[in-house]
């Protein structure tokens, strides 16, 4: 057995980071988890994290816990180099990595002897740093990093500096490297991405895969490693949806944030959607569980809402408790929650590939539901009974909720997949007012008209709009005629059925979701924009400004 160095690393992300084609990217980590198994096999884990820029899995809330600073510091103290001068350099190329490469190369203080650095010893380094804290712990932590660029080279104290940075910049995402382990250990890459999913952690898949077949399929969900949830798509309405799904469980859809709550040695942990720990934040919701529950080992789900005269109110109160550290006994009074379950992934024993009908049928047995935590109201429909989800949304609305979520009947839990098999449903679409830039003519019959308008914010930063949809539907014939009139008055250019205007005129637009897009300068664009109206009661300092849409993001993934 050898021990590998930490150069042979950074070869292979050096390689990776040379190619963008995804298949030799995958090619790259396949031959080198191949090598490792038969050099260094017990590295293994730490080899996946690091290739994902981790040095900790995704469901452990541990960090490192060192910024920027912290590594300029010790870059200085190291190299003789003022920190004024370093970050200078980081303002204008950005790539704190870079620089640390630069700056080591650039070493004027020899060092005569240099123990070369191993895998182990770096991951291992940084690993120390998290568990340090109290008074001094800036300075013990930047000679655990000190330590590791002392022995660098240029390369590798790029690495260092990327991974404690979690920016690794190699272009590997999570889909390569279930890929490269799938192709490594010669097995089928739906075993893989099974095991993945529920356990979410591809280290401990790469290591099973590196076992046996079989070692890999008896991978679970866990309580205590957060996975992540399953997501919903949109609804498009609620015939359409059960007529889909023939049999579907139909269920209130609350307004606050989803919680994935964990249960095991007697101890209680609640992780947000995106697995952040936010138990210390919601001690209430801790003992709500735990009087709910029997204590018993298990994972189930749920949100949580913020009440006042236990009635449900806006979503922002459950965003004030979640983010709070300080004064939490005062919050809890202030903002009293309430917690509405509606899974069950783990009781004794994984249930997540059940389907959802029997998960339900067993969180009704095991939760004893009180004024603090009841299961989410449901109705088992059909296209038979429809009707009795459109009173059940009704009801819903009425009581202040959200809308309603579909759910497959006969559906497993998809860890991290939104799919077909759960779908929400809300009334009230979010808008923003956008002001018209740019326009195209109709077709046919509406050929004179501009039947389509470019939308755009305002960018406060940079002082100008930019674009982020074309909006079509939504415009009587009424409206079409005497807004084409009023925009042929502000163009600024054309080309062909293209015209650009000056920006003046402000609508605004209907839509369900904001979804990430290179078409337009914002960078995102919206899903079924609709026009709803003009917008002449506002001027043009009101239009919806790019860090309005930067909240509404916030928003719509919470
Ligand atoms: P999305 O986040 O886009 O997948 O929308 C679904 C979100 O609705 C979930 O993440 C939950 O936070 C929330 N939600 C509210 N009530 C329910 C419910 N009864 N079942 C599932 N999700 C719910």
């Amino acid at each position: 057995m050898t021990k590998t160095s930490y150069t042979k690393l950074v070869e292979v992300y050096e390689k990776i980071s040379n190619t963008s084609s995804r298949l030799e990217k995958r090619d790259i980590i396949s031959d080198f988890l191949k090598e490792i198994k038969e050099t260094d096999p017990e590295i293994t884990y730490d080899i996946t994290l690091l290739l994902q820029g981790k040095i900790f899995p995704p469901w452990s809330d541990k960090e490192m816990g060192i910024s920027t600073q912290l590594i300029i510091k010790s870059l200085s103290k190291l190299l003789g180099e003022k920190t004024k001068t370093i970050e200078d350099k980081l303002a204008t190329v950005g790539d704190m990595g870079e620089i640390t490469q630069e700056l080591v190369k650039n070493n004027k203080q020899v060092t005569f002897f240099k123990v070369p650095l191993t895998v182990t010893k770096v991951i291992s380094n940084l690993r120390k740093t998290e568990s340090i804290t109290g008074s001094n712990s800036q300075n013990k932590k930047l000679n655990f990093i000190l330590e590791l660029y002392t022995s660098a080279t240029p390369l590798e104290a790029k690495y260092i500096t990327r991974t404690i940075t979690e920016k690794l910049r190699i272009g590997v995402g999570e889909g390569t490297l279930v890929d490269a382990i799938a192709q490594a250990y010669n097995m089928d890459k739906e075993i893989i991405d099974k095991a993945y999913m529920l356990s979410n952690d591809l280290g401990e898949v790469a290591i099973r895969a590196q076992e046996s077949e079989q070692s890999v399929k008896n991978l679970t969900i866990t309580p205590g490693k957060p996975i992540k949830p399953m997501l919903a798509q949109l609804s498009p309405g609620i015939k359409e949806s059960i007529n889909e799904m023939e049999h579907v469980i139909c269920e209130t859809k609350y307004d606050g944030i989803r919680v994935q709550i964990h249960h095991y040695d007697g101890k209680t942990k609640i992780f947000t959607r995106r697995l952040e720990n936010v138990t210390n934040a919601l001690p209430e919701v801790v003992e709500y569980i735990e009087e709910a529950l029997p204590n018993k080992d298990f994972i189930v789900e749920g949100e949580v809402i913020a009440t006042k005269d236990n009635k449900p109110i806006s979503f922002q109160y459950i965003l004030q408790r979640v983010k709070r550290k300080y004064d939490i006994e005062k919050m809890r009074e202030k903002i009293p929650l309430k917690v509405f379950l509606f899974d069950v992934l783990f009781f004794d024993k994984p249930i997540a590939e059940k389907p959802l009908g029997e998960r339900r049928k067993l969180l009704n047995e095991i939760v004893t539901p009180s004024n603090n935590v009841e299961l989410s109201t449901m109705k088992i429909v059909t296209p038979l009974n429809y009707i009795e989800a459109e009173e059940l949304f009704t009801w819903s609305i009425d009581a202040g909720h959200e809308g309603i979520m579909f759910k497959d009947i006969t559906s497993p839990y998809s860890p991290g997949k939104r799919g077909k098999n759960m779908l929400k449903y809300k009334p009230v679409r979010e808008t923003l007012d956008c002001v018209i830039t740019g326009g195209t003519y109709g077709k046919g019959k509406r050929a004179k008209f501009f039947g389509s308008y470019l939308l755009s914010l305002y960018d406060e930063k940079t002082g100008d709009y930019k674009t982020l949809v074309h909006a079509a539907t939504g415009m009587d014939d009424e409206m079409l005629a005497s807004l084409t009139e009023r925009m042929e008055k502000l163009v600024i250019t054309r080309a062909e059925q293209q015209v650009t205007f000056k920006p003046e005129v402000i609508l605004e637009v209907a839509y369900s979701e904001i979804v990430e897009s290179n078409e337009y300068e914002t960078g995102y664009s919206l899903r079924f924009p609709a026009i709803k109206g003009l917008r002449d009661d506002i001027g043009l300092d009101q239009v919806d400004t790019i860090s309005k849409l930067q909240q509404m993001i916030e928003l719509q993934n919470n």
